[in-house]
């Protein structure tokens, strides 16, 4: 592993010897971890202690496997991996693909969609791995966006990052690498090692995307992780899940938003949480996700405000979902404004 990624916590034992559990959590623990493990980094176990949000997102629930809440949910809902092109890569849209570099993360997540690679023998993409991606993307000149995702793509050996980036930087048709990451959220302490950073700036496409989902997942120490990477001058935009029992309230998203709004980190997407098995207990209805984003524009400017969209079943893709405030009539448009009065436009 490159850098300093710091020690994982996965026994229920060194759960224990930093944060109290419940009976309910510990029966939990037992029986979900053989079928969906645990892991974390101390940082967010000590967040967790502080934070019932967060615990939600950490801890196992007998949720997780309960059948009848589960039985709805596919373990690949988007098919991702139907559309690979090379052991590693993923092509859907024409201008994108997706690299997904491993299947490790410090911090297993409850709500992750990739589940299903959990209990897969820890891989890392290999030189030779790279080299096919790199190849295929040269041969694809529409492609123009490089996803690069997991697993966590910060954990990668550092010179196996430094290889991908510095190939991606010398493709010319590639115009932004986009890192997806949770490194500032769950172990940002990562982010002070400058040997990371290098490479980061180095990329030179390289935009972070994190994913933040609740505002306390926001402190001093992430706070300075995203600090660095803005010095970098490394862009970092916000990719948020809507998640049941951790922030399904127009109260806990505008509070979100408006502060990585002030550490700026643009909130981006809000995806609709797909159903995926292990994770159905997550789910809202799209109209909750829908009446939310309808009072954000009451509370946020569009800067702090992310798209709310949905993952259409079997590799369709990304559709947004936004309040509808307007409708044809014959010769123009009614509109409604932010506080609910309608006004008319012609169309002309
Ligand atoms: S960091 Fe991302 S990929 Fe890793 S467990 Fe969490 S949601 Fe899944």
């Amino acid at each position: 592993m490159g850098g300093s990624l710091s020690r994982v916590l996965t026994e229920l034992s060194d759960v224990e010897s930093h944060i109290n559990l419940s009976k309910e959590e510990k029966r939990a623990f037992k029986e979900v971890v053989p079928v969906f493990p645990f892991s974390s980094s101390l940082y967010y176990l000590k967040l967790a202690s502080r934070s019932k949000a967060v615990r939600r997102m950490l801890l196992p629930s007998l949720e997780e496997i309960d059948e009848e809440i589960q039985s709805p949910g596919e373990l690949d809902p988007l098919c991702e991996e139907r559309d690979k092109k090379t052991p590693f890569l993923t092509h859907r849209y024409p201008d994108r693909v997706l690299i997904v570099t491993t299947n490790f993360c410090p911090v297993l997540c409850r709500f992750c969609m990739r589940k299903r690679n959990w209990l897969k023998p820890k891989f890392f993409i290999d030189e030779g791995e790279i080299e096919k991606a790199l190849s295929y993307i040269k041969e694809n000149p529409k492609v123009r966006d490089v996803l690069i995702s997991g697993g966590d793509p910060l954990t990668l050996p550092l010179e196996r990052l430094e290889r991908l980036l510095s190939g991606l930087e010398r493709i010319e048709h590639v115009d932004i690498v986009r890192i997806g990451t949770r490194i500032p959220i769950v172990d940002p302490e990562r982010l002070f090692d400058e040997n990371l950073l290098n490479v980061l700036e180095r990329g030179k496409k390289v935009w972070i995307n994190t994913h933040f989902n609740h505002p306390d997942e926001i402190t001093e120490v992430s706070k300075e992780a995203v600090g660095r990477l803005l010095e970098r001058r490394i862009p970092v935009n916000n990719q948020t899940v809507l998640l049941k029992g951790v922030n399904d309230n127009v109260d806990t998203l505008t509070e979100l938003f408006s502060r990585l709004q002030r550490i700026k980190v643009r909130p981006y997407y809000l995806f609709h949480c797909d159903p995926v098995k292990g994770v159905m207990h997550f789910s809202t209805t799209i109209t909750l996700g829908v009446e939310i984003v309808k009072e954000l524009f009451k509370r946020l400017s569009p800067l702090a405000i992310p798209y709310y969209a949905v993952d259409g079943p079997g590799g369709l893709g990304k559709v947004p979902v936004m309040p509808k405030r307007f409708r044809k009539i014959k010769d123009g448009y009614i509109f409604e404004s932010f506080n609910g009065k309608k006004f008319f436009m012609e169309d002309r």
